[in-house]
């Protein structure tokens, strides 16, 4: 059954502070971004928070900076800022990739990477692309601010490491990757708007010979129930040359970590087969 929006109150404050401090002082309040989680939620009669604290006008949290060692993106920044962002485009382009797929073009223009990282779903566009880039989030509060790894984040299905009170601030990529070789595919059931049943981003560094990966990094979504990194196929890469013996072992620890589910967009079968089809799509492309 449809929500009566009568039953709902929004607020609106005008600075990140005040925000803060009324999370602080009423836990009742759940922030709203583009909400184009929030809104299908309470259009479909399934959301619970009945008091909803927008941020999305806080400049604050919309902006894209950098450093000669990193870029660092507020959690406010939609998808179509980070489309249009060159320094993203040149040094993260999964990035890029994954916004360009997340929705439609009004999607992306309202929707925002803090909204898709929080929101925690483990068939998220950004979080592979993330996971891959080893990012780190920067998390505020009324008390002040902490750091963590993106990859300490997701603590179980729709279940995250954000405090009451908190909100995400930013998201921080080191700029290293520009000798990396990158990947990515999402699998879906049309090439627009829908929901991924797997996708991958992955980077791999080859050392100066190109014989052998030096480094390797392999985000997955739908793979777990949270995105994931897929660890136990990085380590049957590592250093390892790109032979036929190499796919075949990289494919195998990938199933041994993955853990799909079966739901309405696939099977767990369908998702762990085709996993191992991407991973072996990438791995090919760095063999030349
Ligand atoms: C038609 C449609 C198609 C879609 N297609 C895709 C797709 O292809 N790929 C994909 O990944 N997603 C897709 N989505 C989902 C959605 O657009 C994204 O997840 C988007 O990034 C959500 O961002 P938002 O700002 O709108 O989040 P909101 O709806 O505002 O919020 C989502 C959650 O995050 C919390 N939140 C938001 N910002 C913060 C913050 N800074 N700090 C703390 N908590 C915060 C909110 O409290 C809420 O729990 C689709 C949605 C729709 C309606």
């Amino acid at each position: 059954m449809r929500s009566n929006v009568a039953d709902y109150s929004l607020i609106q404050p005008t600075s990140l502070q005040e925000a803060l401090q009324t999370l602080a002082s009423d836990p009742r309040y759940t922030p709203i971004a583009g909400g184009t989680e929030l809104m299908v939620a309470l259009s479909a009669g399934r959301l619970p928070q009945k008091h909803l604290l927008s941020i999305n006008h806080l400049y604050e949290l919309r902006f894209i900076t950098a450093t000669p060692n990193t870029v660092t993106i507020g959690s406010g920044t939609t998808f179509t800022d980070i489309r249009r962002s060159a320094i993203i485009a040149s040094d993260f382009p999964l990035l890029v990739q994954a916004a360009s797929w997340t929705g439609s073009i009004a999607n992306q223009n309202r929707g925002t990477l803090g909204g898709n990282i929080v929101n925690a779903s483990p068939a998220a566009d950004s979080p592979p692309a993330l996971l891959a880039y080893d990012a780190t989030l920067t998390l505020i509060s009324a008390a002040g601010a902490r750091t963590l790894p993106y990859a300490d984040f997701h603590l179980g299905y729709k279940r995250t490491a954000l405090r009451p009170g908190e909100l995400l601030h930013s998201i921080t990529l080191p700029r290293i990757y520009s000798a990396y070789r990158s990947y990515t595919r999402k699998v879906g059931t049309r090439n627009a708007q829908a929901i991924s049943k797997i996708a991958l981003a992955a980077l791999a560094l080859m050392d100066d010979t190109a014989k052998t990966i030096k480094d390797i990094r392999i985000g997955a979504a739908s793979l777990r129930e949270t995105p994931t990194r897929c660890t136990a196929a990085e380590r049957a890469l590592l250093k390892q040359p790109i032979t036929p013996q190499t796919i075949a072992a990289a494919r195998a620890a990938l199933l041994t970590e993955a853990r799909p589910i079966d739901d309405i967009r696939s099977t767990a079968k369908y998702r762990a087969a085709v996993a191992a089809n991407l991973l072996e799509e990438f791995l090919h492309t760095l063999s030349f």
